[in-house]
């Protein structure tokens, strides 16, 4: 079942998996800029602006290949980051964190932007962890997708448990919506916090561990 937005505000999270059409074709790249292109241009024509206008000429591409290759290239499976494991030689079964990770997502809703930070902890399973960019990697491909943030940071912990065969993966994300500071509201200061805590982080203890490390000053 859709749920129907009642107002123009960001709502809470209706699905965590990202809403895909059923039919939705397999189009290259290419042809995804070349079909969105003309679209574009039509919005711009509508809202009364000269796309002969040698500034406004290129928009429309500059758009198409934009959300293409940039903003939505998260949409396509084929772009997901391939996470190889290695095995270490020393023993180390404590957490291991990353934290402050640039999110640069857009609001599923708006497609406005949203730009925050995620702090990510797993703790390694069979002596096996990742390499640290890995994280950063995918956290930003669900980033570039449109997105609801609560989803992000499901999609986030979903992935790195796939990768690590592992329950005990936490993240925490907090974001600026541009929906809210920019437009509607208009609240620049306010800002979003979600939270996933799965396996071990489920303990007051461990969670409040991950919490105390991301709080720590860590500017280099
Ligand atoms: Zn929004």
């Amino acid at each position: 079942m859709i749920n129907v937005l009642e107002d123009e505000d960001c709502t809470i999270c209706e699905n965590l998996d990202t809403p895909f059409s059923n039919h939705a074709p397999e189009l290259t790249p290419e042809k995804k800029i070349e079909l969105i292109q003309p679209k574009v241009k039509e919005i711009l024509e509508i809202l009364g602006l000269d796309t002969n206008d040698s500034s406004l000429a290129k928009t429309p591409y500059r758009v198409a290949k934009m959300w293409v290759k940039e903003l939505f290239y998260g949409l396509s499976v084929e772009n997901k980051p391939s996470v190889s494991k290695f095995q270490k030689n020393y023993d180390y079964g404590e957490m291991i964190v990353s934290k402050n990770i640039s999110i640069f997502s857009t609001c599923e809703h708006h497609l406005l932007p949203i730009i925050g930070k995620a702090h990510v902890a797993y703790f390694p399973k069979n002596n096996e962890v990742v390499g640290l960019s890995k994280i950063n990697r995918i956290v930003d491909f669900y980033a570039k997708r449109p997105q609801v943030q609560e989803r992000l940071t499901y999609q986030i912990v979903n992935e790195i448990q796939s990768v690590m065969q592992s329950e005990d993966v936490a993240c925490v994300v907090e974001a600026k919506h541009l929906c809210v500071n920019y437009r509607g509201i208009r609240d620049t200061n306010s800002s979003t916090v979600t939270s996933l805590f799965e396996g071990q982080f489920k303990q007051q203890t461990t969670k409040e561990e991950f919490l105390k490390s991301i709080s720590l000053e860590t500017e280099f």
